[in-house]
C-alpha cells in the first residue's frame, strides 16, 4: 500500500489546471514503475488534455479497467473532491497491485473531459475494437471520494461487481453504503454501460454533501482523510478480489446480448 502520508501529500499538491492535473497523474504512474509502451496518452483533440493510460500486464488478456477522471469543472472550487480524490488513487492502486502476479491485465485510466459530457471515457471506449471491448470483464470507476465513508452507485452497478464489493467490505470490515446519485448526474462508468460492459462507480456523496461538488466549497478542507484512506484500502482489496473472482482464465466467454 502507498502510505497515508504520500496519498495525502499528493492530494494536497493538486493543480486547478486540467492539463497540469493530467501531467501529475502521468508523472506518478511513471514514479510507480509504469513506463515504455505501458504508459501512454490518448489525444482527444485540442479542446481537452489527453486521457492518461497505464497498463499493468497480467497472465491473460482479460481486462479489469480502473478509471477516474482527472479534470475539474471550470470556474468553481479546487476540484479536490471532484475528482482529484479519485485521480490520486490511480497510481496508488498501481503500487498496491503491481507487486504480485495477476490473472487479469489491469488498465488504469485518468479520463479527461468528464465534466464536459464524459468526453474522455466515451472517446476511449468508442475507439476500442469489438474484440478489445469484449475482453473488459469489469470497469471500476471512482468519482468524488473522501466526503465520508465509501458509497456505491448501486442502481447503475453490475450485479456481480456489486456483490463482490459487499463481500470485500464485509471481510475487510471497511464500510460501504449504497447511495444513488441524484437524477441527471452521471459518471464515466456510463460510457461503458452503453456497450453492456459491466461497470461500477464508487463515490462518497450523500444528499447532504452533494452541494459541495461544482462549488467553491470543493477544496481540501472538505476531505475527511480517514474516510478517504479507508476508500483506498477498500478499493485495493476489491481489485485484488476481482482479479481472482471474475471469470477464471480459460472459462468460456459469456455472450453479451445488446438490450
Ligand atoms: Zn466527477
Amino acid at each position: 500500500m502507498q502510505t497515508r502520508e504520500v496519498v495525502e501529500g499528493r492530494l494536497k499538491s493538486f493543480s486547478t489546471k486540467n492539463s497540469e492535473r493530467e501531467a501529475l497523474i502521468r508523472k506518478w504512474f511513471a514514479d510507480s514503475g509504469c513506463k515504455g509502451a505501458n504508459l501512454s496518452e490518448q489525444a482527444l483533440g485540442r479542446n481537452f488534455p489527453p486521457n492518461v493510460i497505464c497498463v499493468l500486464p497480467g497472465e491473460t488478456q482479460e481486462v479489469i479497467l480502473v478509471g477516474a477522471h482527472t479534470d475539474k469543472v471550470e470556474s468553481f472550487g479546487d476540484g479536490v473532491v471532484d475528482n482529484w480524490t479519485g485521480a490520486v488513487l490511480l497510481p496508488a492502486l498501481l503500487d498496491s497491485l503491481g507487486g504480485q502476479t495477476r490473472h487479469h491485465t489491469l488498465i488504469f485510466i485518468g479520463f479527461s473531459g468528464e465534466e464536459k459530457g464524459l468526453a474522455g471515457s466515451q472517446y476511449y471506449v468508442d475507439h476500442l475494437t469489438n474484440e478489445q471491448r469484449g475482453h473488459i470483464e469489469g470497469v471500476v470507476n471512482f468519482d468524488s471520494l473522501g466526503l465520508g465513508p465509501t458509497a456505491v452507485w448501486a442502481s447503475h452497478a453490475d450485479k456481480v461487481l456489486l456483490d463482490a464489493l459487499a463481500s470485500v467490505a464485509a471481510a475487510s470490515k471497511l464500510p460501504v453504503t449504497a447511495l444513488n446519485v441524484p437524477e441527471g448526474a452521471t459518471a464515466d462508468s456510463e460510457s461503458f454501460a452503453r456497450y453492456q460492459i459491466p461497470r461500477i462507480t464508487l463515490h462518497s456523496v450523500t444528499q447532504k454533501t452533494w452541494p459541495i461538488l461544482h462549488s467553491p466549497s470543493d477544496k481540501m478542507a472538505a476531505v475527511r482523510m480517514n474516510d478517504y484512506y479507508d476508500s483506498y484500502k477498500l478499493i485495493a482489496a476489491y481489485l485484488a478480489y476481482l482479479d481472482d473472482a471474475l471469470k477464471p482464465a480459460g472459462a468460456a466467454k459469456t455472450v453479451k446480448v445488446a438490450q
